[in-house]
């Protein structure tokens, strides 16, 4: 495997998968260049080492070919931030990218239109409802020939290539995965990726301790994997949010109308846990409210109340972790050595029921300004911290959503295995 430290660039053409998925407002302008800022140092890396850039990413979810997910809209923001022109292919693929690759001279940029302009990027038909099952096969059969070519035409514009979309790795897409094999003595992640599988591995195979996990979010059905791999490796698990439910119902508490899923799953783990000598933290009080509709389509101008978590009244649902809870967790939280944070405790979005996620975020960062070394991922935890502008307080701030649960699940990436195969 090369590194991306090591490897020659000089006069080698660099195709780079990059996440630059952004977000855009109604004029197209780019309204948060994180992703875009997290790419420099590989950029820099490649440039310093006298090469060319051919950039490839995905925008938003496009099902064809759609102005509004056009990459050109990002190059304003893409110029100013690594301060040269772009050079913009507007096909990723054929004769003008091509061309324009091949006159490509150290220290150009050159970047390629959205790949999911084709089905291929991805490798899913693009067919409606309607389809017949034997209409479904043989399309898939037809873009897997399609997907073979579009890959040699991406991989023919360059000499190497790079991974730096640790938010797509999990997906085996042309860019992200397939492409890789066309380069077997030439392919490396770039730092993004580098430090993200450093910052995980960190936590799953060498923590300090102790170490504390906390999960949060809506559901524990989506996380059970998780939970399971992390009682083999954490001291303390605190499990708040909407996942907190079934296991207060477990232990036989009354939770009115809160999110319940499998109780039994709740028993087993509460098991498991106990006999591997992992303290669950579960919440002790909560905010809730009986017109959770209105919460939910974002109004916060709701009654609440805080009750104990193992008496909510039958018409009341459990929105927000309460300030008991956020004391006893501070305790285990502020002891810890590691600490790895994953979804909300709360609806954070609205208001009303932000200040347990918001607090949390806050102990996170006093625990890590103590000496503790704090991972925050997964989309909505991600969201928070921003949301509370906390994100440079805590060590390390995790890219990739689904991408970080399936690498703490334990699988292994298609587009990690690509490039270490
Ligand atoms: P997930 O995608 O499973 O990580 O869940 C994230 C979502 O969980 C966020 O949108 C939160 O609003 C939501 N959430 C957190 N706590 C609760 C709760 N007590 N009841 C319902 N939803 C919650």
């Amino acid at each position: 495997m090369q590194s991306i430290d090591s490897y020659d660039f000089n006069r080698k053409r660099a195709i780079v998968r990059f996440d630059f998925n952004v977000p855009l407002n109604e004029k197209f302008e780019v309204t948060d260049d994180t992703r875009i800022r997290a790419a420099i140092p590989t950029i820099e890396k490649i440039f310093s080492g006298g090469g060319s850039i051919i950039a490839m990413t995905h925008l938003g979810r496009p099902k064809g070919v759609t102005e509004k997910y056009s990459l050109k809209h990002i190059i304003p923001t893409l110029e100013k931030l690594i301060g040269k022109k772009v050079i913009f292919a507007p096909d990723c693929v054929g004769e003008e990218a091509a061309e324009l690759s091949k006159n490509l001279k150290p220290g150009d940029f050159l970047l390629l239109e959205n790949l999911r302009f084709y089905a291929e990027e991805e490798g899913k038909p693009r067919l409606d409802d309607s389809a017949t099952q034997e209409e479904k096969d043989a399309a898939k059969k037809e873009l897997k020939v399609k997907q073979k070519d579009f890959v040699s035409k991406l991989a023919s514009l360059a000499d190497c290539y790079v991974n730096d979309a640790f938010g797509t790795a999990h997906r085996a897409h042309a860019s992200t995965a397939i492409i890789a094999a066309n380069f077997p003595n030439d392919k490396m992640f770039g730092y993004i990726m580098n430090s993200e599988l450093k910052a995980i591995d960190k936590v799953l195979d060498a923590p300090e301790r102790p170490f504390t996990a906390i999960l949060g979010g809506s559901k524990v059905s989506t996380k059970i994997t998780i939970i399971k791999r992390l009682l083999d490796r954490v001291d303390n698990l605190i499990l708040g949010g909407g996942m907190s439910f079934t296991f207060i119902k477990a232990l036989g508490g009354k939770i009115g109308l809160s999110i319940c899923e499998d109780v039994e799953l709740a028993k087993e783990i509460i098991r498991e846990a106990e006999a591997k000598n992992v303290k669950i933290y579960l919440p002790v009080d909560v905010v809730t409210t009986t017109q959770f509709d209105e919460v939910f389509k974002g109004n916060g101008s709701v009654e609440t109340k805080i009750s104990d978590i193992r008496n909510i009244p039958d018409d009341a649902q459990g929105l927000d972790a309460g300030p008991e809870s956020i004391k006893s967790w501070k305790e285990a939280l502020l002891k810890s050595k590691t600490i790895l944070w994953n979804g909300p405790v709360g609806v954070f979005e609205v208001d009303t029921f932000a200040a347990g996620t918001l607090n949390i975020a806050k102990i996170v960062v006093e625990a890590t300004s103590k000496g503790a070394y704090s991972l925050v991922g997964g989309g909505d935890s991600v969201a928070a911290i921003n949301k509370f502008n906390l994100a440079d307080k805590v060590s390390y701030v995790s890219t990739g959503g689904g991408a970080l649960l399936e690498y703490m699940e334990g699988l292994c990436l298609p587009g990690i295995k690509a490039i270490k195969e």
